[in-house]
């Protein structure tokens, strides 16, 4: 295949333009670099009226309201999903894993929870606290200074709380709970877990003249056209775009390989376009790697350089190696003192407005790390097709089960917004031979090594699911629920783990560490090997915490571009 090569050389090439890429290219561009972004999917901007789906009717979506076999429904803002046809991937032997990809511009964060919490000062030692995986080779301070840029920069709300491991920051005011999640903060009081604002980046108040303010309409994984929520679209790549540095942005580009010349040093990147599926090259002063943790190992697994041949920047033979996800189960529960309401608008953000950071530290327990719990249910605007297990609260009830006609519409308006859930999302330990790496032989449609995953929980993540299994119930127990799934499943069923990867809060795979032997990238999310790559995506974490990881991301990424510039002065790079 002829590869065609284009003369300009960026001072940055960006791959991908979710969470990670969209914080590099703001800092990059702000500081005046030339930038270009290569983005695998098409272009997105929720402003624009071709592209909205926010306050549409579900009526209004293909199936007109009725169930769809699209995850999180026809109106939701993800492109792509848990399969992208011709773009295979498996997991090896009995294992499992689950791998979500949002091909667009913006990538994952069009839709994410915007659940956006920090890490906390324990959270980067956890092998100095129980023994278990790595330390971070930074400190809670190395990273604190550019959270608190990322809160201002974005808005996040909450309150402050002076919790040891979930740090205080600069929020913007929370929006009130709903009656449900009033309930389950009383609840939590009577079982001795501690339920708290829930800490979003949806902006609750105006922050600056290009986004809009949220109005409570509850669609967020639509992605919101006012701006009002975080996506790395409409609040970095286009603001990217006004910046004084020059951003070029190649959308529907897949990029395959980073190029590197006689001397080891990365000069561009090879990527195929999906409009005429010819290879090109573009070339670049630094690369930053951005395309979420396994897309980004899998370009270096099919990149090479003098001397490396087992991909690029793995002399450490950590590449793919250390893959963990957040643990995550959960269930459900039938309030019967939520029933019967008035019908009025209960809707808020797209997100809870409440949460339970984890509460166990200093407690005697039989697993490692901790879990939060993320509290779902409400009077929203309804969703797709014909939800709410009518028969089995009917069946709680001991009313007559099944039904038709006014009668049963009658039950379902008096049932709704009285099913209260509760997910917890927890830290696993990150372990070496939970992995993946390119298959020997398949490709995808692009001509691109596919993926595998080799991956399985271990007792430790077990027994917190099983912990926090039970901590769920009580507290839907005390709020006088009926539980849909009274027994915590069994072991042999993981205590309802879900699979790896379902969580879709991937880490681990360039994981940073101070030994080139441990790790593939350095302090400064550089690659040990290649000093003018740098990873920006959840790839570089050592550990995951029990935090979601975006807010984690986008800080190491600001950390990582600032230390571009600062090479790039010093003209090391
Ligand atoms: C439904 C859902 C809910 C979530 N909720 C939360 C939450 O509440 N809190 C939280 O912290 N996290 C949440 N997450 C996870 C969060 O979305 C990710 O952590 C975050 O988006 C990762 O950022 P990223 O930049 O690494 O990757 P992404 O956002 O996935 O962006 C990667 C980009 O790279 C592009 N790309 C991939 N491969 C290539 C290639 N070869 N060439 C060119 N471009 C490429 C992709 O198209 C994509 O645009 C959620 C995710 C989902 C799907
Ligand atoms: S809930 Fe608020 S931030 Fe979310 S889409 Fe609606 S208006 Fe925008």
């Amino acid at each position: 295949m002829q590869i065609k090569e284009s003369s300009k050389e960026y001072d940055a090439v960006i791959v991908g333009s979710g969470a990670g890429g969209g914080m590099a290219a703001k800092v990059l561009a702000e500081a005046g670099l030339s930038i270009a972004i290569i983005e695998a999917g098409p272009y997105f901007d929720p402003a624009d009226k071709d592209m909205k789906t926010q306050l549409r009717g579900t009526w209004e979506s293909p199936r007109r309201g009725a169930g769809t076999l699209r995850s999180f429904g026809d109106f939701h803002a993800g492109l792509s999903g848990w399969e992208i046809p011709g773009e295979p991937y498996e997991a090896l032997g009995d294992t499992e894993f689950a791998w979500w990809r949002t091909r667009m511009l913006g990538g994952r964060t069009n839709h994410w929870g915007r659940i956006s919490l920090r890490f906390g000062p324990d959270d980067f030692h956890r092998k100095d606290l129980d023994g278990l995986g790595e330390n971070w080779p930074i400190s809670y301070d190395d990273i604190a200074p550019y959270y608190d840029k990322v809160d201002k920069l974005i808005g996040v709300f909450g309150t402050n709380e002076n919790l040891p491991n979930d740090p205080d920051s600069f929020f913007l005011p929370p929006p009130k709970p709903r009656l449900h999640e009033l309930y389950a903060t009383e609840a939590g009081k009577k079982v001795g877990i501690p339920i708290i604002p829930g800490r979003l980046s949806m902006v609750t108040k105006k922050i600056n003249k290009d986004r809009g303010v949220c109005f409570y309409c509850n669609q967020c994984a639509r992605s919101c056209a006012v701006y009002a929520d975080f996506s790395a679209g409409s609040c970095l790549i286009f603001p990217a775009m006004k910046s004084r540095g020059q951003v070029d942005l190649f959308t529907n580009c897949m990029a395959r390989e980073v190029i590197t010349d006689d001397t080891g040093k990365a000069t561009a990147v090879s990527y195929i376009s999906k409009d005429d599926r010819q290879e090109y090259e573009i070339k670049g002063k630094v690369i930053v790697l951005a395309a979420s943790a396994v897309e980004t190992a899998r370009l270096l697994m099919n990149s090479s350089a003098p001397g490396q041949t087992n991909g690029l920047g793995n002399g450490s033979g950590t590449l793919g190696r250390y893959l963990h996800d957040s643990t995550g189960c959960g269930t459900s529960a039938f309030i019967p003192a939520l029933m019967d309401r008035e019908m009025y608008n209960e809707d808020g953000v797209g997100g809870m407005h409440i949460y339970a950071p984890w509460w166990g530290k200093g407690k005697k327990l039989d697993f490692p790390r901790g879990y939060h719990l993320e509290i779902y249910g409400g009077m929203g605007m309804p969703s797709y097709g014909f939800g709410g297990n009518l028969t089995k609260i009917q069946e709680m009830l001991g009313h007559k089960v099944g039904g038709y006609g006014n009668p049963m519409l009658k039950e379902v308006k008096a049932m709704y917004g009285a099913t209260v859930g509760i997910a917890a999302r927890g830290e696993s330990v990150a372990l070496y031979d939970n992995y993946c790496t390119t298959h020997p032989s398949k490709v995808d449609q692009w001509g691109i090594p596919t993926m595998q995953f080799h991956y399985k929980w271990t007792d430790n993540e077990r027994k917190q699911a099983k912990h926090a299994q039970e901590s769920i119930r009580e507290i839907l127990t005390a709020m006088g629920g009926e539980l849909f799934e009274p027994e915590v499943p069994s072991y042999e069923n993981d205590h309802g783990l879900l699979a790896p990867g379902a969580i879709i809060h991937e880490v681990g795979t360039t994981r940073m560490m101070d030994d080139p032997k441990q790790g593939v990238c350095d302090r400064n999310s550089r690659l040990h090997e290649v000093p003018n790559v740098y990873v920006a995506d959840a790839g570089v974490f050592t550990s995951q915490a029990d935090k979601n990881p975006t807010w984690t991301i986008m800080a190491l990424a600001w950390r990582a571009a600032d230390h571009i510039i600062s090479e790039r002065k010093k003209l090391n790079i």
